[in-house]
C-alpha cells in the first residue's frame, strides 16, 4: 500500500467527509449493563455512561460483509457464541463507527457515551470498526484507509481531549499507564486488528496524535 500514500493524501484532502447515521439500539437495558460494566471492571460509580475520549482505537470486524458485521452490534445483550468475553459481562459489544469495504462511514452511537469494544480502555476511547479481516488476516481496502483518515481528522477537530491513535492489537500497551482501568487481571483477549501495515499508512496521514506507548502489533 505504501506507494499509494501520496495519492491517498491528495485524495483525502479532496473528498468531503460523509457520515451516515445508523444508530444501534441503546435502550435502558444496555445503559444499565454499561453502568454495571463501569462499576465492576473500572470500579467507578458512574451516574451515567458518558466518557471523555482520549484515544481513537481502530479495529477490523473479522467478518467479510457489512450486513453480517453490523448484526453483531445491534442487540443489547451479548450473543451466546461469545464465550471469550461473556463471563466478564452480558453487555453486547458496540462501536462508535463502522466503515464498509467501499469506505462508507456509519455512526452507530453518540461520541460521548461508552461502547464496549476493547478491554481496559472503553471508558476513554472512541471505537472505529472496519469491515473485513476474516480469520484475522489484514485485508482492509484503500477506500477504508481514506475514510479512516478523513474521519479521524474530523474527530480531532471536534474533540480536543484526544491524544492517541491506537490499533486494537496494541491495547495491552496501556496496562501500566493511567489510562488503563481494567481491574480483572485475568480478563484479556489476543487481538490482531487492524494490521500493522494499515496502522502505518494511517499514522503517516494523521498528525498530532501519539502512538501506543509500546510496539504491540500482532499480524497473522
Ligand atoms: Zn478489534
Amino acid at each position: 500500500m505504501k506507494i499509494l500514500l501520496l495519492s491517498i493524501f491528495l485524495l483525502s484532502s479532496l473528498f468531503a467527509l460523509q457520515i451516515k447515521q445508523t444508530p444501534i439500539f441503546f435502550g435502558k437495558k444496555r445503559i444499565q449493563l454499561t453502568k454495571e460494566y463501569i462499576k465492576s471492571h473500572y470500579d467507578i460509580d458512574a451516574k451515567d455512561i458518558k466518557i471523555v475520549p482520549k484515544i481513537i482505537l481502530v479495529h477490523f470486524t473479522a467478518i467479510k460483509t457489512y450486513e453480517n458485521s453490523i448484526k453483531r452490534f445491534v442487540d443489547e445483550i451479548l450473543p451466546n457464541d461469545r464465550a471469550d468475553i461473556s463471563k466478564a459481562s452480558a453487555l453486547n459489544v458496540s462501536t462508535h463507527f463502522m466503515i464498509e469495504r467501499d469506505g462508507t462511514i456509519h455512526q452507530l452511537m453518540p461520541l460521548d457515551i461508552m461502547a464496549r469494544h476493547v478491554i481496559g480502555l472503553n471508558y476513554n476511547s472512541i471505537g472505529i470498526e472496519n469491515v473485513g479481516g476474516e480469520k484475522n488476516i489484514a485485508d482492509l481496502t484503500v477506500e477504508q484507509l481514506v475514510s479512516n483518515i478523513l474521519l479521524i481528522r474530523y474527530l480531532q477537530k471536534k474533540i480536543d481531549t484526544l491524544g492517541y491513535l491506537v490499533a486494537h492489537s496494541e491495547y495491552r500497551c496501556f496496562e501500566n499507564t493511567s489510562l488503563w482501568l481494567e481491574k480483572d487481571d485475568t480478563y484479556r483477549t489476543k487481538k490482531y486488528d487492524p494490521g500493522s501495515e494499515f496502522m502505518k499508512d494511517l499514522r503517516a496521514n494523521i498528525y498530532g496524535l501519539k502512538d501506543a506507548p509500546c510496539k504491540g502489533f500482532n499480524d497473522k
